[in-house]
């Protein structure tokens, strides 16, 4: 892959930009839009929240951001890359590096521990043995889980297995945190406490976070809020907009 633009022309736009998109699905009957020319931005170090009804598009949205769906039309930037135009290999190598994502169902693995489940990551992204344990033991500990880390993830709570996937996403210290109802299946001190985490990865570590919610509270936190409707996206609000940073940690 080519090297990442330089920091001057970083500074300049968001870490995620996407415009203009569209998304059909096809079945029997013909196209459906579900996608109707959404554009939404995300700064460095701010973290959105993307709200509407069942059905509306939301995991649609959020698979495109993810490089897991190409959209039928627009355009997507993140990190400084034009993405919708990298080959799929590149694509796979941006995602690995640069992506983290905390899925609605936890996506654990089977028979296997909390460890084992937080280190698979890093050994697909080439991660040292020797910096593997202690990197596991400090997100795992932000989650409030280091005392789970050699339990079976098979016999933890849903809560916990919830918060098992939060840390797996972030254990690669991805720039950008894709969450389908991160909270979804906790209750609100634990919920407190993985947007509290979130918050603090957006503070201090240049990244941004766009999470898909159903919970105003969640939703409360977050530097912008996004509805989803008919296909359309809308921004309600932005709150305490950050400056733009220029910081690349991943480099793509
Ligand atoms: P949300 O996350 O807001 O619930 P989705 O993005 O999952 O919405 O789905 C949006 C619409 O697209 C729904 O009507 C859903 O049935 C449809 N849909 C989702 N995935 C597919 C697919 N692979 N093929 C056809 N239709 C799909």
């Amino acid at each position: 892959m080519s090297s990442p633009p330089s920091a001057p022309s970083l500074a300049k736009s968001p870490l995620i930009e996407v415009s203009e998109v569209s998304h059909e699905y096809h079945n029997g009957a013909g196209a459906i839009p579900v996608l109707k020319g959404v554009s939404l931005t995300v700064g460095y170090n701010e973290m959105a929240a993307v709200m509407g009804p069942s059905g509306c598009g939301k995991s649609t949205l959020l698979s495109i951001l993810g490089l897991l769906l190409v959209p039928s039309r627009g355009s997507y930037r993140a990190l400084g890359r034009d993405l919708l135009t990298l080959n799929r290999s590149q694509q796979a190598e941006f995602r690995r590096k640069c992506i983290g994502f905390v899925f609605q169902s936890c996506n654990l693995i089977e028979n296997t521990t909390v460890y084992e489940n937080l280190e698979f990551p890093l050994i697909y992204a080439g991660v040292r043995r020797s910096e593997r344990a202690p990197r596991i033991r400090e997100t795992l500990s932000r989650v409030n889980l280091l005392h789970r880390l050699h339990h079976p993830s098979n016999l933890l709570s849903g809560g916990e297995q919830q918060r098992v996937a939060v840390a797996r996403a972030l254990v690669n210290r991805p720039q950008i945190i894709l969450a389908d109802e991160p909270t979804g299946q906790l209750d609100r001190e634990h919920s407190q406490l993985v947007m509290d985490h979130f918050q603090q990865l957006v503070e201090e570590e240049n990244i941004a976070v766009v999470l898909v919610t159903h919970d105003p509270q969640v939703a409360a936190r977050c530097h912008r809020v996004y509805f989803l409707e008919d296909g359309l996206l809308t921004s309600e609000r932005t709150l305490n907009p950050l400056p733009p940073h220029s910081s690349l940690r991943c480099n793509p």
